[in-house]
């Protein structure tokens, strides 16, 4: 027997128990004659009292020495009302060490020592700490509610195959070398995507799948080579229909996981228009801060070097929202982060004056019309980009962010903000490779309003997909697919497949359509995204187990490695 109750449960209504416990020492702290260890379970943490007699008989204790201890539950002295075991402790007649441990690379505590490296490659260490146990729990929490919800309202978890045929969503595949079949690869698919939609010709009405995904592909702190998708599918829906129904899926989320009643529809905005005020399809549109072009006060008022660019746009940055003690000085180290020019920034002064950035040559009336022009109150500050249309949006859209992430304090803000973005264009053309590429992914049915551009405009088609942002990251995104056999032949077309590859790759697939297709559509959400987000993290590897770091390398496995012949 290793213990009669786990380090998490003894309160005061235990006192006077005989009890025996197992754990990991996490703290030993020597009063002399007396020592005190507290030991840590899955559950928590129970502070032991030992006298020295006791472990007079020559053993040593270390941290994370696993011990078993029997002893009697008493009211501690210095209580601890932080921690539920906090008003006990127990006095210990009986140890023994079940384990000993080495000396540990990094402390085991909520704010550990260890960095990002050293705690991967000792992930099981990791998992011991507070944070990312919880992290794993809330996970299962989240994935459970997902489960339960979605089973609920009639969708049928099914799995579909992981060793599949290259699949074209926009990575690289990960490929898997057939054993059985010399010189043939599997690939490890990207999102059950085809299967979904053959599962929708099956006949199926609702499908969803949490299922692993694997794409070839950079890491980063929101991005990994092996990620878990919330994967749905619904036969005979518009795009109104997706959104609707998984509008209602993120609120139920926010009350059961965060106990947010989150009322408000959520806001949708066009992909054009996305670009148009915030520079980016993934906007975080809790803080304001919409684009305001400038071309035609710029025009009007003759404003000297900016007349001649393409585009002149501005941010307005209120005083009341800024964290910043504003002296000139803090304003330009704050701006000289952004390595980048043809930008400049302004400040209204209480006294009517102005400071500004060392490449802003404008008189004062010129001054002036800005900020009357932005509506400016003293102490706000006026950023102004300007130069080729996208690059002028994307690098006010970078200050906007900055701003954002660093020094915003915007009180009152909500938590979270989901927005749908709507329309993206079908097709974008890949000048490096002369030819299209899918936006979402080939399956993506044009919006029937631009049907009549796809063959000579098919740049200009939108589309019927929709991304689902929270707080300016990408967290959900859908379509409603092609179901006409001579469209889906055409995009393929266009991405430069040629019949013959057509007819190789998708041949099954285009088969089917010709089954009675039902017209469908769906959505994936990121779940570590998700979870990240919605515990207000921002690193995704915090919630994953076992993460790989972002060379897209499991430290602790030293995976991937070199094949040896002999273990083949
Ligand atoms: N398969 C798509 C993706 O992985 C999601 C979808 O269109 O449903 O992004």
């Amino acid at each position: 027997m290793y213990r009669t109750h786990n380090c998490g449960e003894l309160t005061k209504k235990d006192i006077g128990k005989n009890v025996m416990l197992s754990g990991w020492i996490k703290k030993i702290r020597n009063l002399g004659s007396l020592l005190f260890l507290d030991i840590r379970d899955y559950f928590g943490v129970t502070q032991l009292i030992f006298t020295k007699k006791l472990l007079n008989n020559g053993f040593f204790l270390g941290k994370e020495f696993l011990i078993k201890i029997e002893g009697k539950v008493v009211e501690r002295v210095s209580k601890n009302y932080k921690i539920p075991t906090g008003e006990i402790e127990i006095l210990v007649y009986k140890i023994k060490i079940l384990n000993k441990s080495i000396e540990i690379p990094f402390s085991i505590e909520n704010n550990t020592d260890g960095n990002e490296e050293i705690r991967m490659k000792y992930r099981y260490l990791d998992i011991r700490r507070n944070t990312i146990k919880n992290n794993l729990i809330n996970r299962h929490k989240l994935v459970l509610e997902i489960r339960n919800f979605l089973s609920k309202k009639g969708y049928l978890e099914i799995e579909t195959p992981v060793l599949v045929n290259y699949t074209p969503e926009g990575a690289r595949n990960f490929l898997v070398p057939s054993r059985k079949n010399s010189g043939k690869f599997y690939s490890l698919h990207q999102s059950p995507q085809m299967f979904k939609q053959l599962l929708m010709i099956g006949g199926i009405d609702k499908y969803f799948q949490i299922v692993k995904c694997f794409r070839d592909e950079d890491s980063r702190s929101d991005r990994q080579i092996e990620f878990t998708q919330i994967d749905c599918e619904m036969a005979f829906v518009n795009v109104n229909d997706v959104l609707f129904f998984f509008e209602r899926f993120i609120k139920h989320i926010l009350k059961k996981i965060k106990k947010i009643n989150y009322r408000q529809n959520f806001t949708r905005i066009s992909y054009y228009d996305a670009i148009k005020i915030y520079g980016t399809d993934s906007p975080d549109i809790r803080f304001g801060m919409k684009f305001i072009v400038l071309n035609e006060i710029v025009k009007k008022n003759n404003i000297n070097f900016l007349i001649e660019k393409e585009l002149t746009i501005g941010i307005k940055i209120k005083k009341s929202d800024w964290n910043i003690y504003n002296t000139d000085k803090k304003i330009d180290i704050i701006f000289s982060k952004i390595k980048k020019s043809n930008f400049l920034w302004i400040q209204y002064l209480p006294n009517k004056t102005f400071l500004y950035s060392k490449n802003c040559f404008f008189n004062k009336k010129i001054l002036k019309i800005f900020i009357k022009y932005f509506k400016s109150r003293p102490g706000d500050i006026l950023v102004i980009s300007y130069g080729k249309k996208i690059n002028t949006r994307t690098l006010l859209s970078e200050i906007r962010l900055i701003i954002i992430k660093n020094y915003h304090f915007k009180k009152n803000y909500k938590k979270f903000n989901p927005v749908w973005i709507t329309d993206f264009p079908l097709l974008s053309w890949e000048e490096k490779y002369k030819k299209f590429k899918s936006v979402h992914h080939p399956f993506t049915s044009p919006k029937k309003e631009d049907i009549h551009l796809l063959n000579n405009h098919p740049e200009k088609t939108r589309s019927n997909s929709y991304d689902l942002i929270i707080n300016g990251t990408e967290i959900g995104s859908g379509s409603i697919r092609i179901n006409n056999i001579k469209t889906q032949k055409k995009i393929f077309q266009y991405l430069g497949y040629s019949s013959k590859e057509i007819q190789y790759k998708f041949g099954f697939f285009i088969k089917a359509f010709e089954f009675g297709t039902p017209p469908h559509g769906g959505i994936a959400f990121g779940l570590d995204r998700l979870i990240n987000i919605l515990e207000e993290d921002n690193n995704i590897k915090n919630f994953i187990a076992f993460p790989k770091n972002n060379e897209g390398r499991d430290l602790m496995t030293n995976t991937p490695s070199s094949l040896v012949k002999n273990i083949l």
